[in-house]
């Protein structure tokens, strides 16, 4: 569907759990972490109800996230639940990967269409350094394991200053080896990510330059999302450009979002989400529910407001807001 803005709305990200098995620096806090009891989550049949509504307003393509959307048992179903619902195409799910080790296969017997793997370093204790516990060894095997299948793979990793810089080239380095996206998200200041340094990408750009020569603009399309994607010469996979800080794309937003306890969120960055929860517990009919959201949908911010001081701000860290 269109928004007020003219924006046209057709990706919605699905959060399915605020549990994660690692500590992301930039993420979560390493201890003190409130979680939501099952109770408070949706059900796999609420989601499913849900994203039948979004399917009926045009948003065709889902991807599941979290926290670790691995951690919420019986994942897997809800991916063939939300592939097997009527209207909805593409189904997707961004991962750090570790609790998928050895099951890659079974995620795309369940319909699975592509997956986004977190990986900020290839050193392990690096990688341990930024997760706080992970072991990367882990990650490159599901990375493998989903070479091996053909599964659509884009490799994710935030630049933080002093923390991976050293470990940038490495990363980009596996797009020229296998077939894979890899891609540099710029820090953004939500929950913990606000008291860490992250890197502009336009620095993350020359970095790589310098050792693989120029970015050739590739204009193939990649999926849903605002990174902009180049090329070295004999490269097999491009490497993406988030710039989520630097050059906000929220003029071309083409998202919302549905945290794990039911909020319809319509912009990262701000508290404001409908209660579709207690919408649907209350006993709304389908119609009922895809009005709401629709309404909603059309109301969306016209940006992320990212360093201003607006008074919507949401305060919580990324793996309750859903990343
Ligand atoms: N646990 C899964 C994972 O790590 O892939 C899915 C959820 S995680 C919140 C989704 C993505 O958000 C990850 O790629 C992570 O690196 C990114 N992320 C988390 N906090 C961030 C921040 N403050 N700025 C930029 N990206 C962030
Ligand atoms: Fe967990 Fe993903 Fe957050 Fe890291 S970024 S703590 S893996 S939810």
């Amino acid at each position: 569907m269109i928004d007020l803005l003219g924006r046209t709305i057709d990706y919605a990200r699905i959060s399915v759990t605020d549990k994660c098995n690692l500590r992301c620096r930039y993420c979560m806090p390493e201890q003190g972490v409130e979680l939501l009891s099952h109770e408070d989550l949706l059900t796999f049949e609420e989601i499913q109800r849900v994203a039948a509504c979004f399917s009926r307003l045009g948003i065709h393509t889902l991807r599941v996230t979290g926290g670790e959307p691995m951690a919420r048992r019986g994942c897997l179903d809800l991916i063939r639940m939300l592939k097997q619902t009527e209207g909805i195409r593409r189904v997707t799910m961004t991962s750090n990967g570790i609790l998928l080790r050895g099951r890659v296969a079974e995620a795309k017997a369940a319909g699975l269409d592509g997956l986004n793997l977190s990986i900020d370093a290839l050193t392990p204790e690096v990688y341990a350094a930024v997760t706080r516990c992970g072991d990367v060894r882990d990650v490159l095997a599901v990375m493998q394991e989903a070479v091996d299948l053909g599964l659509p793979l884009r490799l994710n990793a935030v630049p933080l200053r002093g923390v991976n810089e050293k470990e940038l080239t490495g990363l980009a380095a596996l797009a020229r080896d296998l077939p894979v996206d890899v891609r540099f998200i710029e820090l953004m200041p939500v929950g913990c990510g606000a008291s860490q340094a992250g890197i502009p990408v336009a620095e993350v750009r020359k970095m790589l330059e310098a050792a693989f020569g120029p970015l050739q603009p590739d204009e193939a399309p990649h999926g849903q999302g605002p990174a902009s994607y180049g090329k070295p010469a004999g490269f097999k996979g491009s490497i993406g450009l988030i710039a989520a800080v630097s050059d906000a794309f929220c003029g071309r937003c083409n998202r919302v979002r549905l945290t794990p306890e039911g909020r319809l969120k319509l912009c990262l960055n701000r508290s404001a989400g409908m209660d579709l929860r207690q919408m649907t517990r209350a006993g709304c009919t389908d119609e009922e529910l895809t009005e709401t959201i629709r309404r909603e949908i059309l109301q969306k911010p016209p940006r992320h407001g990212f360093g201003e001081n607006i008074p919507d701000r949401d305060a919580r860290k990324m793996n309750q807001i859903g990343g």
